[in-house]
Order: C-alpha cells, then sequence, then structure tokens
C-alpha cells in the first residue's frame, strides 16, 4: 500500500524565520519522511489579505525563498511535491463547487479570520478572506490529502475541509478522503521584542537565511526582563524570550539550567546569557546555512523543483476534477445538451 498523502504549505509572504521552524517546518521534516508530500505555496490565499500590484510581484521571489528555506530545514526535494497554487486554475473550479457546502455563519464563527481580517487593517470582512477555508478545503481535497498538519490557529480551518469532505460524500457519493489533523501542541514563538509572537512583519523576528553576525546582533538587543538594571540584581525568568529561546535551541540543558539558577540569583549580566544564546542559535542555524548555501549555488534547480511539482499536482488535480464533476452529475448534464445539439445540427442539415 503506498503512503499516505500530507498536504501542508504556506502563503509566499517571505522567507522563514525561527517562530515558522518552530510552529510548522520542525514538524514537517519529521512527517515528510512518512507521507507522500505535497507542498502548497499558497498564493491565492495570499491574495485574501495582500493584494496590490506589488504584493504579487513578490510572488515569484518568495516563492523560490521560501522553498529554499523549506529544503535547507530538511525536507528531502525528493520526497516532496511543491507547487504554486494559482498556476493550477482547476483549483478555484474545486473551490467554487466547495462552496455551496457550507454556510457563512459557520464560516463566521472561524475565529482566526476575524484577526486576519484586524491584521490586515480590514474594516469589514472581505468575502474572499471569509472563504479562506473553503479554499484550503480545495487544496487539501483536490490531491485528496489524508493528513494535515496544523498548528493551534489553523485547526479550525481543517475541521472546515473535514464537514466539507462529509457533506460532498453525503450528496454525492464517496469521492475525498475525510483527512486529518496532526495538531502540533507547540506555543508559538515569542518574538525578539517579547511583545508577541515572532512575525515578520512586526520586525521581531530571526531569519532561518539570517548569518551569523545578524543574528548576534538581534540576540544581543533582545528584550529581557525590563527591571534588571545592573547583573547583580535577580531576574525573572518566566516570560523571558532570551530563556525561552534557550530552552527551545540550546541542548545544552545542564548549561541552561545555570543560566537560569544565576540569573535568578542576580550572579550574571545579560550579556552572558545573551552571547550564551548566539552561540547556540548560530549552532542550530548552521546546518540549515550550509543546505540553504547548495541549494543557492543551484538555484535554476529549485525553480525546476516548483515547475515539475506544479505540473505533477497539476495532472492530480485534473483527475480529481473530472472524478467530482462525474460524481455531481454535471458531466452528465453538458454531454445531454451536447447530444441535443448534435440532433438539432443533422435534423437542420438533412432536411424532410
Ligand atoms: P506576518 O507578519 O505577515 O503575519 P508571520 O511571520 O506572522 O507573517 P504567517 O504567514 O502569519 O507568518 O504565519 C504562517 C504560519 O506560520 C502560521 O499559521 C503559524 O502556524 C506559523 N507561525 C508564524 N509565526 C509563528 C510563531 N512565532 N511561532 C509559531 N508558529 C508561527
Ligand atoms: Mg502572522
Amino acid at each position: 500500500m503506498s503512503a499516505a498523502r500530507m498536504l501542508t504549505g504556506d502563503r509566499p509572504t517571505g522567507r522563514l524565520h525561527l517562530g515558522h521552524y518552530v510552529g510548522s517546518i520542525a514538524n514537517r521534516v519529521q512527517l515528510h519522511q512518512r507521507y507522500e508530500s505535497f507542498f502548497i505555496i499558497a498564493d491565492l490565499h495570499m491574495l485574501t489579505t495582500k493584494n496590490t500590484r506589488e504584493d504579487i510581484e513578490q510572488v515569484a521571489g518568495n516563492a523560490r525563498e521560501m522553498v529554499t528555506d523549506i529544503l535547507a530545514a530538511g525536507v528531502d526535494p525528493d520526497r516532496a511535491t511543491f507547487y504554486l497554487q494559482s498556476a493550477i486554475p482547476e483549483v478555484g473550479d474545486l473551490n467554487t463547487l466547495l462552496q455551496n457546502l457550507i454556510t457563512v455563519p459557520r464560516l463566521e464563527r472561524v475565529p482566526s479570520l476575524k484577526e486576519m481580517a484586524r491584521d490586515a487593517g480590514k474594516e469589514e470582512m472581505p468575502y474572499g478572506l471569509l472563504g479562506y477555508p473553503v479554499l484550503q478545503a480545495a487544496d487539501i481535497l483536490c490531491v485528496k490529502g489524508q493528513v494535515v498538519p496544523v498548528g493551534r490557529d489553523n485547526a479550525a480551518h481543517v475541521e472546515v475541509t473535514r464537514e466539507i469532505a462529509r457533506r460532498f460524500n453525503h450528496l454525492y457519493g464517496e469521492v475525498f478522503p475525510v483527512p486529518e489533523l496532526i495538531m502540533s501542541e507547540t506555543p508559538a514563538l515569542v518574538g525578539t521584542d517579547g511583545q508577541g509572537k515572532m512575525s515578520k512583519s512586526k520586525g521581531n523576528a530571526i531569519g532561518l537565511a539570517d548569518d551569523p553576525v545578524t543574528v548576534r546582533r538581534k540576540v544581543m538587543g533582545m528584550y529581557t526582563d525590563p527591571n534588571r538594571v545592573r547583573a547583580d540584581v535577580p531576574g525573572t525568568v518566566g516570560g523571558n524570550p532570551v530563556f525561552a529561546y534557550h530552552d527551545v535551541f540550546n541542548p545544552d540543558r545542564a548549561k541552561v539550567e545555570e543560566l537560569k539558577a544565576r540569573y535568578r540569583a542576580g550572579r550574571v549580566g545579560d550579556v552572558e546569557v545573551k552571547e550564551e544564546l548566539a552561540t547556540a542559535l548560530n549552532r542550530f542555524l548552521d546546518p540549515i546555512r550550509e543546505r540553504r548555501a547548495r541549494f543557492e549555488a543551484d538555484r535554476g534547480r529549485v525553480d525546476e523543483l516548483i515547475v515539475e511539482g506544479t505540473e505533477r499536482t497539476r495532472a492530480e488535480v485534473h483527475r480529481t476534477l473530472v472524478e467530482v464533476r462525474r460524481a455531481m452529475g454535471l458531466t452528465s448534464a453538458y454531454t445531454q445538451v451536447r447530444r441535443r445539439a448534435e440532433r438539432y445540427r443533422k435534423a437542420v442539415a438533412t432536411p424532410a
């Protein structure tokens, strides 16, 4: 039996950072070993909040950077299919058909959409953004995805996919697997400013592609315990982003515990704690940088991977859509009209 299919991906809005790594990439690096993996570059989803000409002009560049980051993080290009969503118009066709299987009030209850609208500075909900989870259902179902790894903010979206798949199968016959969620319980990684989650647009992110000097500079500028004016003042470890990063990225547990103890006792300066963190982060990022350098030296290969993946996926989606239209009776509707038209043509061509 072939491996179950996994669908995962991101909007091509920029390079990936440590927050993405913790929130999803690390998990995918593991999962793609086990599943047949599709990685969507979700530019149609990007359009739900970013749709200026300038935003769209960034897609080609961001797609390549994002795929390079994912490969650098450890995804094996031989085990993953990367594809550009907008290059497969059949995804939009399926989206149109699935829209009728869910109600507006149901979508209005998806909490993350309101947050996304607010973050994007929209006073009112764009129609496309309300349909974000339906488009996601089209992505998952068009390749008959069976497993979908999700972070907390995305679980409610995939619930919509499950409902739509069940509803479709009930109305028209079994076409879609009802996909399973693989929940990641990892809490969001805080930004270097300690003011909320790491986000590229908030300028509080450390990129997977940042060089060692940049990483060190960002770490030295990190927010710590604001009450600690001198190294001999006892500090707070909880909620301190420097220690949050040590917990996630420094494999030397004994060292981290020792630093925490000395910090609480007022026996270590912020500079030393940050120096240790910069070293740990750079060690963590070194193998990612090495792989990135290899892919950067062969950039055409990354583009080629995206094109091959898009073509492979498009063929897959086409097959699904034929099956969907047939199950719904749409194929037969047009066949009937065509047959009648043929009969009519014959009748007018051969007068009685
Ligand atoms: P923007 O600033 O444009 O919102 P971002 O850096 O916050 O960008 P998104 O595109 O919003 O990135 O995030 C994509 C996905 O990555 C999220 O749905 C989430 O699963 C994950 N993610 C983003 N930031 C973090 C973070 N700090 N910690 C954990 N996961 C994150
Ligand atoms: Mg965000």
